[in-house]
């Protein structure tokens, strides 16, 4: 744990992105109109990926602003509605519309930094995933609100830049080592590097020679060619050089460049826990952590911060069917929320006076009082046909479908009547069932068809409930 550096971290940050296609990778942001908290019914050009719910998106505008204040810290948010309304969608909108503020903010501050995509992170788990045979409540718990603490760290890299003026490769290998010399001149003094088997390597590789431009980078010695010196006055610009010279006191051209990663609090315990390593991220088999282990992180962290080489980013951790959820993990979140590093709770429910989980009282959502008395409600309403043709042209695109209008139209109804998600399901399945008879195009067939074959869980309780009862021995 002592040798631990932000490099050790960012170097495994690429594994948490997942590129694939997921039931809301369509949704970008809350899609408001520029400078306002009032959503656009739907963007034509769909880019934040929202249609309609425009109560709720409005609230949810309102909380963000709020968020980067830090005018909710100690407060979650309840979104409250019925099956398939969009909970998850509105909550993953609200992190998007977090990241593009922070990414504004970056962009505001004049600074040329590299940014991953996602600065703020969304983290989703429904209520019952709590009770696990392998974690204990409140590990689970404590790891999914790790998970959605973000660490935004800084590596700011130095480049020499100059023009080759000479290169000497003795390729005379002594024990599997290779030695050079390169000359580069910048704008008032020659510089001789001496070089080693990787620099050379890389010289070779990317095939330099005298007159290019190149950059090394002072921290690993890497080699990039930038292009070729077309003129004495090195007109950096007219090369097409996307690059900024700053000129340093040495009188050397040097260029820095900020790259900044996004991890997670609850990937940096698990890199650092002794019995897991990196490749439990992978797994997602982390097992518990040790309290040492993550009080040793968070000392580290605030020290990279203290050092500016990092920044806590809370991002959005949303707890879906939160009625799921017991006294006692009721109780670990009220604690929770009011830890200075806290991310910025979303809970959702469709159930409205129901049993508190193992308890005989009725209260509204399931939730004892003191939790939902900290919480801010935010109704969520049925769709609209119109509402339900549209999200679902959305996901069809976002899936490579291509539905003709009577298909739409189909799929539209049974949106309405069964659920929303359940109409999404079909999507896929009718383009395989129109694949398999040779057409690109999903056609009302195909997804009468698929309709058929696959069950809305309305129709799969009718069939069980008509099938004998079994005793469950
Ligand atoms: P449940 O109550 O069952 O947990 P939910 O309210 O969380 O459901 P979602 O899962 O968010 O509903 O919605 C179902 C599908 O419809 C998802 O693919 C979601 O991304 C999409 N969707 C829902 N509402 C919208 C919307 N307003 N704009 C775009 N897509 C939406």
């Amino acid at each position: 744990m002592s040798t631990i550096t932000t490099k050790d971290i960012t170097d495994t940050s690429s594994k948490n992105v997942l590129n694939g296609i997921t039931p809301h990778s369509h949704i970008k942001n809350l899609g408001l109109k520029p400078d306002s908290i009032e959503p656009e019914y739907f963007e034509l050009d769909g880019t934040s990926g929202m249609v309609g719910q425009l109560k709720a998106r409005k609230a949810l505008a309102i909380i963000s602003k709020m968020i980067l204040k830090k005018d909710v810290m100690g407060k979650s948010i309840l979104l409250a509605g019925p099956y398939s309304t969009g909970k998850t969608a509105l909550a993953k909108g609200l992190a998007g519309e977090l990241n593009q503020q922070i990414l504004t903010t970056i962009n505001a501050d004049g600074g040329k930094e590299e940014v991953q995509e996602n600065v703020v992170p969304f983290v989703s788990f429904s209520g019952s995933e709590v009770y696990s045979l392998e974690l204990s409540k409140t590990e689970t718990l404590t790891q999914y609100f790790r998970r959605a603490i973000g660490v935004r760290i800084k590596e700011v890299t130095e480049f020499i830049c100059g023009e080759v003026v000479e290169i000497i490769i003795d390729r005379s290998i002594t024990g599997g080592q290779k030695q050079g010399k390169l000359t580069i001149k910048t704008t008032d003094m020659e510089t001789v590097y001496e070089l080693g088997t990787k620099m050379i390597d890389n010289i070779l590789k990317e095939k330099i020679n005298a007159g290019d431009i190149i950059n090394i980078d002072k921290a690993n010695g890497k080699i990039t060619k930038l292009g070729r010196s077309l003129s004495r006055s090195r007109d950096y610009d007219a090369m097409g050089v996307d690059t900024k010279f700053v000129k340093c006191p040495e009188g050397e051209l040097q260029q820095r460049k900020t790259v900044t990663h996004t991890v997670s609090l609850h990937d940096i315990d698990v890199i650092n826990s002794r019995t897991q390593g990196v490749l439990a991220l992978f797994s997602g088999d982390t097992g518990e952590i040790s309290k040492e282990i993550r009080d040793q992180i968070d000392n580290k962290v605030t020290e990279w911060k203290e050092e500016g080489k990092a920044e806590i980013v809370p991002g959005v951790l949303f707890i879906d069917e939160c009625h799921m959820l017991d006294l006692e993990c009721c109780a670990f979140i009220n604690r929770a929320l009011e830890m200075d590093l806290a991310p910025i709770v979303i809970m959702a429910t469709n159930r409205g006076l129901t049993k508190a989980k193992g308890t005989q009282d009725i209260t509204p959502h399931g939730l004892p009082a003191d939790l939902l008395d900290r919480c801010i409600i935010v109704p969520v309403e049925k769709y609209e046909a119109k509402d339900v043709s549209m999200i679902l042209k959305i996901r069809a695109t976002e899936e490579e479908v291509e539905l003709n209008d009577d298909a739409l139209q189909l799929l539209t109804k049974i949106g309405q009547e069964t659920s929303l998600r359940y109409g999404c399901n079909l999507i896929l399945v009718s383009n395989q069932i129109a694949l398999k008879r040779g057409s690109k195009i999903v056609e009302l067939q195909d997804v009468e068809k698929a309709y058929l074959l696959f069950l809305d869980s309305k129709r799969s309780t009718e069939v069980l409930t008509e099938a004998p009862v079994v005793e469950n021995k």
